[in-house]
């Protein structure tokens, strides 16, 4: 423990070792708050006399999470298997598990991912016969969202339109389906846990009791209810140990209230308020253009960061042509990082948004260099994982409709729409779900849909001994799924992803411990839990305890089934590889990189199009570019592009504002305004800084020829840019395009199956 606290710096060892009351940590990125609220947490169990049980502690993802406890485990001679210490999801899921009678929800209650949301709310709409043109699903369901992160039921919202009281009925509506259903969506989570708590006050008084140590971090983000939420939890006795920074509030479009930080000092009367000005992590010019460019922001709540790390070597800057060829530019840097002995994990590529990253995922397969990515399609939204899952729902609760239309049909059974139209107004007609309300369905129609129902039964009975692994592979079989994609021309990918679904099964039971040992620290009662009343839920028979494992609670295929819709969206089949990091922006938070790239630098992209809409919406991405400078450690690149290719359209872009908000002294340019080319292909490498060679023109010689008609050398005019020559073909057939050099108006790549040209 010594060796822990002499570590710290005077400020950071104040902040650990803060009496237990409230206190707000606000501090910059890098100066340790993390690592301050990790060390706290083991300061207060080796030397605070404080139980593991009795401490509760929320992080923002479940990575960090899991890297929370990886820390107290190496501090610490405990098992820290059972902690508290997860999401606001992950927790409120927990408490949901063990107390779902008196949440009024079923015990297998399945939570819907954003995706599975939208759909549950269209098929609301369907049924309702609502004109989804008047009232878009996307629209509905933000509203919902909104108004349950406010704390807000139905009969709470305020309507003061027509318009307003049709959602407000739709949200009550889509709150019966999905209590019918048994299911919640992530907002729900945390309403239901709230409303849990304050409801029901020996439990509250319970919970309460147990954690006197309450400790979360990034506390800029939180949203009105969960602030709520922790003051609930907190009651007046409870030390909240809140740790900030107000620079890094970048979730205010999903509601984070960065104002909590001002409520909190308010509210819970802090005492103790402590800045950290030392920053750990980056070299001086990284740091000095995050310093930079964050003071263009005003109403900031003010506080500095200086490094010891020396100025480091300057931020390298990189223009491209277009965004293969800033792709390409990545995976040449990346290589010859990698050849120098940088660690593949070490190296981060970050974007502002998802659609970015199918350009360079392309360029790392192509290169064969190994990639991870964070967010973007997570390996749980694949349709045919979405598929097996939707059957492993329905073997755990088969009133989920939305499982059941999902897979009913999937792989085919001949039970078309017709059938399902019965099937559905057989279930509203007697108030029921879909998979009990087969029974009344007469006719050929009642036939195929009670095979469906035996095979769902046979699927249980076949499993119910059966580990969690064994499990997903009778199901994969006997659903018909595998057998369905061998005969599926490229179904090959999807199998492989479906085995990959049964490593991750046996991945989880191993991590959770389902079944295998009791934590150590879960026995005997500690002080922080003694004077704690005891549980018994509503219809008395029910002695639940939170101290109890999580497999008294939950079945480890409930458990698994939470974790595919909660977790954060790594393909887990990967983890562990030495890979590329390859992630937006918003998921880089609290991450940490030796080398970091940020691309597509450019107007529209970032700072984001619809920034300019919003009020605040500048300095909200100004706020992300923060975030995303001060991840890097030692080398950081920043990139854009002329053209880029997005969502089908080919845009010409300037360079972010952004860059005129750098310290000039800091950055280093590595490529020269304009690409030169000679008129047949080859970049004249002399043109180039210290940039590498260009891919793309390799890619290019080869595809030369198939180029939709054009040819290099050729003479064009476009309306806009008026008369140019082709100086370079790339890609072909629907992704070929042309560079041409327009003279006075530069040079353009063009989509050539979109642009309008014409020969001169
Ligand atoms: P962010 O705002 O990005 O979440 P943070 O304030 O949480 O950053 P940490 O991630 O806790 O910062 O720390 C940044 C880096 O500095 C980590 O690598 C951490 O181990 C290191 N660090 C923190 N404090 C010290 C210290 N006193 N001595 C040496 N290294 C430190
Ligand atoms: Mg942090």
């Amino acid at each position: 423990m010594q060796n822990l606290l002499h570590n710290l710096n005077p400020e950071q060892l104040a902040a650990v070792t803060l009496p237990a009351q409230n206190a707000l940590i606000l501090a910059g990125a890098g100066s340790g708050k993390t690592r301050v609220l990790t060390t706290r947490i083991a300061w207060l169990i080796q030397t605070q006399q404080v139980s593991p049980a009795g401490i509760l502690a929320v992080t923002f993802t479940n990575k960090a999470a899991k890297e929370m406890l990886a820390r107290l485990s190496a501090m610490l001679p405990i098992n820290t298997r059972g902690m508290w210490i997860g999401t606001f999801h992950g927790l409120c899921n927990r408490l949901l598990r063990a107390h779902y009678r008196d949440a009024g929800l079923p015990q297998t209650f399945q939570i819907l991912d954003s995706a599975d949301q939208l759909s549950a709310i269209k098929r609301l709409l369907k049924s309702l016969n609502v004109d989804d043109e008047k009232y878009p699903p996307r629209n509905l369901m933000y509203f919902i969202n909104n108004a349950k992160e406010e704390g807000l039921r139905a009969h709470e919202v305020e309507a003061y339109d027509d318009f307003n009281r049709r959602f407000v009925e739709l949200y009550q509506a889509y709150d019966d389906q999905c209590q019918r259903e048994g299911v919640v969506d992530f907002a729900e989570l945390l309403l239901r846990c709230y409303e849990l708590l304050s409801r029901n006050q020996p439990l509250r008084e319970h919970y309460q009791g147990r954690f006197r140590h309450i400790l979360v971090d990034e506390f800029q983000d939180t949203n009105n209810l969960q602030y709520k939420w922790l003051k609930l939890l907190a009651g007046d006795h409870n030390a909240v140990f809140a740790v900030g920074d107000d620079d890094q509030s970048i979730y205010a479009f999903r509601g984070a209230n960065v104002g909590n930080m001002s409520a909190f000092e308010r509210e819970f009367r802090v005492q103790n308020l402590i800045k950290l000005e030392q920053n750990y992590r980056s070299h001086g010019h990284i740091l000095d253009s995050a310093n930079t460019l964050i003071a263009n922001n005003r109403n900031r709540l003010g506080k500095n960061l200086r490094t010891d790390a020396g100025h480091g070597e300057q931020v390298r800057v990189y223009e491209a042509t277009s965004d293969l060829q800033e792709a390409q530019w990545i995976i040449e840097e990346s290589k010859s990082l990698i050849s120098e002995g940088w660690s593949r994990s070490e190296i981060a590529i970050l974007y502002r948004s998802n659609a970015q990253s199918r350009v360079i995922e392309h360029a790392l397969f192509t290169a064969g260099i190994p990639y991870r990515v964070y967010g973007g399609q997570r390996f749980f939204e694949r349709a045919e994982i979405k598929h097996a899952i939707a059957y492993l729902q329905l073997m755990d609760n088969p009133h989920n409709d939305s499982a059941f239309l999902r897979v009913v049909n999937f792989p085919a059974r001949g039970i078309g729409a017709r059938s399902l139209e019965q099937l559905q107004d057989a279930a509203r007609q007697h108030g029921l779900s879909l998979y009990a309300a087969v029974p009344h369905v007469a006719g050929k129609a009642g036939t195929s849909l009670g095979a469906f129902v035996k095979l769902v039964e046979a699927m249980r009975f076949e499993t119910q001994n059966l580990p969690l692994q064994e499990m997903v592979k009778v199901m994969l079989e006997m659903s018909g799924l595998i057998p369905h994609y061998q005969t599926e021309k490229e179904g090959a990918d999807r199998i492989e992803n479906l085995e990959q679904l049964v490593s991750a099964a046996m991945l989880f039971v191993s991590e959770e411990g389902f079944g295998i040992d009791t934590p150590a620290f879960l026995g005997p009662k500690t002080q922080a839990v003694a004077g704690a009343p005891l549980l018994v839920s509503e219809d008395g028979t029910e002695v639940l305890d939170a101290d109890a494992p999580l497999p008294a609670v939950m079945s480890p295929l409930s458990a698994f089934l939470s974790h595919a819709s909660l977790e954060a969206g790594d393909n887990q089949a990967q983890a562990g590889q030495d890979a590329l990091q390859l992630m937006t922006v918003h998921s880089a938070k609290g991450l940490e990189f030796e080398a970091v790239f940020i691309t597509g630098l450019e107007e529209g992209l970032f700072p984001h199009e619809n920034s300019a809409k919003e009020e605040g919406g500048l300095e909200e991405e100004r706020r992300l570019m923060y975030v995303a400078i001060t991840r890097a450690r030692k080398r950081l690149y920043l990139s854009f592009s002329q053209t880029r290719m997005l969502h089908g359209q080919t845009r010409y872009n300037m360079k972010s504002r952004f860059f005129d908000e750098l310290p000039e002294e800091s950055l280093k340019w590595l490529s020269p305004k304009v690409q030169q080319h000679n008129w047949f292909g080859s970049p004249r490498k002399s043109a180039w800084d210290d940039a590498p060679e260009s891919g793309a023109n390799t890619i290019a010689q080869s595809f030369a020829r198939k180029d939709l008609g054009w040819r290099i050398g050729e003479s064009v005019s476009h309306q806009r840019f008026g008369e140019g020559v082709i100086v370079n073909i790339e890609g072909s057939g629907a992704n070929c395009r042309a560079q041409i050099n327009f003279g006075k108006h530069g040079m353009k790549l063009l989509d050539l199956n979109v642009a309008k040209l014409e020969r001169v």
